[in-house]
């Protein structure tokens, strides 16, 4: 009975499978001697995943696809409350006027 590759969870008979992109494994080289890495390579392949896993994948890629778009999001956004607290500051550091329909008595 085939399971799901991220989970292990057993497909029902008629269970409707689902393919990814997963990791599937690493590859370290290391020198002989020194003991260093030199190549640390992570594998990804095509496997069958159930519906529940498909879904998280799905959702883990579109965060990555955006992941740079968020800072720039929270600069633009601590920009835009500077910019809301000046007006503010100015709001409130404003000299009293005289409203336009009140005129001086002599
Ligand atoms: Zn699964």
């Amino acid at each position: 009975m085939p399971n799901c590759y991220r989970c292990g969870q057993y497909f029902k008979s008629g269970d409707f499978q689902l393919r990814r992109k997963v990791r599937t494994g690493e590859h370290l080289t290391k020198q002989y001697r020194s003991g260093k890495t030199n190549v640390y390579s992570v594998r990804y392949g095509p496997r069958v995943v159930c519906k529940g896993c498909a879904k998280q994948i799905d959702r883990e890629n579109r965060r990555a696809q955006f992941a740079p778009y968020f800072g720039l999001l929270a600069l633009l956004g601590f920009l835009f409350i500077l910019y809301a607290a000046e007006l503010v500051i100015q709001a409130i550091n404003k000299p009293p006027t005289l409203s336009s329909g009140v005129q001086d008595e002599f």
